[in-house]
């Protein structure tokens, strides 16, 4: 041992204890891998996982992203066969509202993620307004509904992954920074921590909006750019009924759920970058969550009437596509990358953990083809785009 406990050696070590890195802790602990450790600068949570909006939903353009969200959605309703613990999963429905003249694209998304498993239909504008009769929903003429999506909490998918894998012998330390790769002859042998250095032969990046820096010491320049983002809490109005459908509403660039019985949560698509993620605001700016507010209230009128209790902010860790960066670094054999979730990362992070622990142990994803979230797609020309796109996905 060295300073801080931080042991000397270990088999893998985890980088990053969000929503990823306490996943892939949990499943390589589950196969009985070998020493596992996670350390991470601050404590497990702290990154955008314990400021997730947490939104659960299947309704992706991407196949491997629908496939990545049904394992995971199985996983939330079994989470505690699978992990031990009470969880945190809210089913209250979700609906997708797509800008009007994409509704063709709406219909093949549909499709095809019914073709591999999700519960999902399409709706018309009379079917939503009984779904939902606070709703404004005069130009809509379709929207996909998932009955069996809902929303999560990041806090408590980040410390039930860990806890159990921790129960299954992983070590954890918090408080511990990752400084440098330890590299040499095209292969990771372990990184420098502000505690000392640790060897081990495979080293996994789960460092979210702090990684490319990171990377760009063994010399692979992850094309990772933050994004500064604000969600509204709010208590509902005294004539809101609670719960109710989620939503990620294309029309007022929004998306939005309840939270609890009494209160909402109102999130928007657009982010401002670059932002330093160890030095954000901690306190939304109040005109511009109005603005949002504004925005969600053409959806749900009665928001306008609803009292803002707080802001959460948060930084995504945006990728040219959209899609995280899944794989090992070219050039440098047992250093992995498992980041660049772009806003969308909490969903999906129980199968992330699989395939992730499947690509370090097999070879490769086995359960979900993973290979076109390779790291080294932009620099191939090979950046990822789904058949029927949204312009906002
Ligand atoms: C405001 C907001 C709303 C969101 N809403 C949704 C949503 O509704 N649905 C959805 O699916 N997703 C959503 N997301 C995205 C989702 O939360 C993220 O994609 C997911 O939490 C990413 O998890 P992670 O483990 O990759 O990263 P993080 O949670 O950021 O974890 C990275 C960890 O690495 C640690 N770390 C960094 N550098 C080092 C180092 N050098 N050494 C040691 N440790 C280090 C950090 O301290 C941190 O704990 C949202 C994100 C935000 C910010």
């Amino acid at each position: 041992m060295s300073g801080n406990g931080v042991p000397k050696t270990a088999d893998f070590v985890i980088l990053g204890a969000g929503v990823m890195g306490a996943s892939i802790a949990f499943h390589l602990a589950r196969r009985k891998a070998g020493r596992i450790l996670v350390l991470d600068k601050d404590h497990v949570g702290s990154g955008g996982s314990g400021r997730s909006s947490a939104l659960i939903r299947m309704h992706y353009s991407f196949p491997a992203e629908v496939q990545l969200a049904l394992i995971s959605l199985k996983m939330f309703e079994h989470w505690r066969e699978i992990v031990g613990e009470a969880g945190e999963f809210r089913k209250t429905g979700f609906v997708r509202i797509v800008h009007p003249n994409e509704t063709e694209r709406l219909k093949q998304n549909v499709a095809m993620q019914r073709s591999l498993g999700a519960k999902v239909e399409l709706i018309d504008r009379k079917q939503l307004q009984e779904l939902e009769p606070d709703w404004a929903v005069d130009e809509v003429e379709l929207a996909a509904y998932e009955p069996d999506s809902g929303h999560g909490d990041g806090n408590v998918v980040a410390n039930d992954f860990l806890s159990r894998a921790r129960e299954l012998g992983a070590s954890y330390l918090s408080k511990t920074r990752a400084t440098s790769m330890l590299a040499s002859g095209g292969t990771v042998r372990g990184v420098q921590t502000d505690h000392g250095e640790i060897h081990a032969p495979v080293v996994i990046a789960a460092t979210g909006p702090w990684t490319r820096p990171l990377l760009q010491q063994v010399g692979f320049d992850p094309p990772i750019e933050t994004e500064y983002h604000q969600v509204a809490i709010l208590k509902n109005a005294p004539d809101m009924k609670g719960g109710g459908c989620a939503c990620i509403d294309s029309v007022t660039a929004t998306y939005f759920r309840s939270d609890a019985s009494d209160k909402f949560l109102v999130g928007d698509f657009y982010g401002k970058r670059p932002v330093d993620p160890d030095n954000f605001p901690q306190r939304a700016s109040e005109t511009e969550l109005e603005e949002i507010i504004e925005r969600a209230s053409r959806r749900v009128s009665k928001l306008e009437n609803a009292e803002v209790m707080r802001g959460v902010t948060g930084v995504y860790d945006m990728t040219p596509d959209a899609r995280p960066l899944l794989g090992q670094i070219p050039g440098v054999e047992g250093l992995y990358l498992c980041a660049g979730f772009s806003g969308m990362g909490f969903k999906i992070s129980p199968a992330i953990g699989l395939v992730m622990s499947e690509l370090i142990l097999d070879g490769a994803g086995t359960t979900v083809n993973i290979s076109a979230f390779r790291p080294t797609r932009f620099t191939e020309g090979q950046p990822i785009k789904a058949e029927f796109e949204y312009k906002d996905d």
